[in-house]
């Protein structure tokens, strides 16, 4: 049993939660982490971990991972409501499908995530909630039509749960990465949107690791309970 509350990650197979998993867990928290990749969830052997295969359009599945992992570890205190897919592309020629998947997951899939802790937390007078949205979701970009549309949901719903649970104690970050090297955009499938991403990302001298996301997460949450950063913008110093 670990002396640190227990920290609840989607998305954690792989980039920024994967990252987030390690500096969480090295830091000496137990970690509840979820994806649909079991396998490389498994490959990250990290101690004190509960893995679970979530999809987080499965609200079920969010919730009994979450109570399973609370009945070992005790209430999670941070959920990191981090899995998300970018599937960017001329708007004009993207299959609906593709929007389908964005927005189930990258909105309905944050909110799925904050249910299954909110009313715990609330209970508790105590937690933190750290919302993945991204610079997409302050910014609109030609290309990221449907992408941009989720992330400026999750900015939005973010101001309006922080603005409801800050009587309860219980802070709301927003997270708004630029460009950090991952494998978002391995689900790309156009080819000219891709080609622009790459060239525009050269040309600011490429983007940044994990890692340094992570700690700055690690950071955020560490801050006295009565402290909160509202949101974290973190980019490559030369991405404007
Ligand atoms: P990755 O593709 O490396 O990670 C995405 C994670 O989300 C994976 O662990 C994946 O796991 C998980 N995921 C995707 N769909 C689902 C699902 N339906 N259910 C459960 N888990 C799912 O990319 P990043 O680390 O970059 O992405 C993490 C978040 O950061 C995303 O929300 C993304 O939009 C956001 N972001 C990324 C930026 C970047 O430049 N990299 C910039 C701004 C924001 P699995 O496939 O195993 O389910």
């Amino acid at each position: 049993m670990a002396d640190r509350p227990l920290i609840a990650i989607t998305g954690a197979s792989s980039g920024i939660g994967e990252a987030t998993a390690r500096v969480f867990s090295a830091a000496g928290h137990p970690v509840l982490l979820m994806a649909r990749r079991l396998d490389r969830l498994q490959a990250l052997s990290l101690p004190n971990a509960v893995l679970k295969q979530v999809d987080v359009r499965d609200r079920a599945a969010l919730a009994a991972a979450v109570a399973d992992a609370e009945s070992q570890y005790g209430p999670v205190d941070m959920m990191f409501a981090n899995a998300g897919i970018a599937r960017l592309g001329d708007i004009a020629k993207q299959p609906p499908e593709e929007w389908d998947e964005m927005i189930d997951i990258n909105t309905k899939g944050v909110m799925n995530s904050v249910h299954a802790v909110m009313n715990g937390m609330i209970a508790r007078r105590h937690g933190t909630l750290m919302m993945m949205s991204s610079i997409a979701g302050r910014k609109v970009y030609p290309d990221h039509t449907v992408y941009c549309g989720t992330k400026y949901f999750v900015h939005a719903v973010s101001e309006s749960f922080r603005e409801y649970l800050a009587p309860h104690d219980v802070r709301v970050i927003v997270l708004s990465p630029g460009i950090i090297d991952t494998e978002v955009l391995d689900g790309v499938r156009d080819e000219t949107t891709l080609a622009n991403y790459r060239a525009n990302k050269e040309a600011i001298g490429g983007g940044i690791s994990a890692d340094i996301v992570a700690e700055l997460i690690l950071n955020a949450y560490n801050l006295p309970q009565k402290a909160i950063v509202q949101e974290i913008v973190i980019t490559p110093t030369r991405q404007k």
